[in-house]
């Protein structure tokens, strides 16, 4: 009797969906992230909304939470998050409290780990790397097939390796992150930087104000051959190849899922990825180069993950 409903808590967004025990998704709900400057109170009663309009009378057995920071080891706060108002907060009990039934808390890119190595896209691979391109990039590990939360459960956080020092500065406090050269936001800050430079839909999509250009306007402006915005993905493409070639220097997986809001735009995004891959790898006509697959779960990887997390807790409690 009822149904576990995985939600991702990204920095723009929060998608909650109902998943059955194969992994597919039934249902889906979307809520507007109320922005990192607001009160805790105001992004839990965003999740609350989405859960309440994914499940409307349906009976929930479980919540699992995918969310875009850095969770603790015990899998019960929220410690920091660059996009996310909570810190030290102990998200995964407070909200148990106020939902009354099971949850489970998971970092996002970890939890998009989980599904693709269940169900999707690194399911045959011993050793495999997700990265999730959303408003940031998130990352996780699986190695000897077993997802790796790392000491402090924060394993992963490829998007905040340093790749230009003293550059542009991140939400996290630091500067020159990976993610702010290959993720949504770096996507839109490099067609807001180049508008005007030469002609291009986007101006008359944006009505000529550069601030409200968003993720969404560059994908379709790519998609209809817009060449400003096409060379913005090529641009966030070879950030991530550069990115993806740094962390198979380290880990030597078989297989770089990419996963995220950014992934949807497939090889527009994929094919430059693989070619800065195969120009950065050290040793690369030595070894055998992993393939960049896209996420069996594209954006939705995290809510499926932290659906199967929350199905595993309640189905441990049974025992
Ligand atoms: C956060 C990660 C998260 C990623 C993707 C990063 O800025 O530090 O925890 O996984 O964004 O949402
Ligand atoms: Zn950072």
């Amino acid at each position: 009797e009822g149904v576990y409903v995985g939600i991702d808590v990204g920095g723009t967004k929060v998608l909650a969906g109902i998943v059955d025990n194969r992994g597919r998704i039934l249902r889906t709900a979307q809520r507007a992230t109320p922005g990192r400057r607001v009160e805790v109170a105001r992004l839990e009663d965003a999740l609350t909304d989405a859960v309440r309009a994914v499940t409307e009378d349906t009976q929930v057995r479980g919540v699992g939470l995918a969310a875009a920071g850095f969770v603790d080891a015990a899998g019960e706060k929220v410690m920091f998050a660059p996009h996310l108002p909570w810190v030290d907060a102990p998200v995964r009990a407070r909200l148990e409290e106020r939902w009354q039934v099971p949850v489970a808390l998971e970092n996002d890119a970890t939890a998009a780990a989980h599904a693709e190595a269940m169900y999707g896209a690194a399911s045959g691979a011993e050793d495999a790397l997700v990265v999730t391109m959303g408003t940031g990039i998130g990352g996780g590990l699986i190695l000897d097939r077993r997802v790796r939360r790392g000491a402090n459960g924060m394993a992963g956080e490829f998007g905040h390796m340093q790749v230009v020092p003293d550059g542009a500065p991140c939400e996290c406090g630091g500067r020159g992150c990976w993610e702010q050269y290959c993720s949504g936001r770096a996507l839109v800050r490099f067609a807001r930087e180049q508008l005007g430079t030469r002609p291009s839909v986007l101006e008359e999509m944006c009505g000529g104000n550069r601030d409200a250009l968003t993720g969404p306007m560059v994908s379709d402006a790519a998609e209809e051959g817009d060449l400003l915005a096409r060379e913005a993905f090529g641009s966030v493409g070879d950030w991530l190849g550069v990115g993806l070639a740094n962390l198979t220097a380290a880990f030597d997986p078989e297989v770089l899922v990419v996963g995220g809001g950014v992934s949807a735009a497939g090889d527009r995004l994929l094919e430059p990825a693989r070619n800065a891959l195969m120009r950065s790898l050290v040793g690369a006509g030595h070894r055998l180069v992993p393939a960049v697959v896209a996420a069996k779960f594209g954006p939705a990887a995290g809510l499926v993950g932290a659906a199967d997390l929350v199905r595993q807790r309640v189905s441990r409690a049974a025992l």
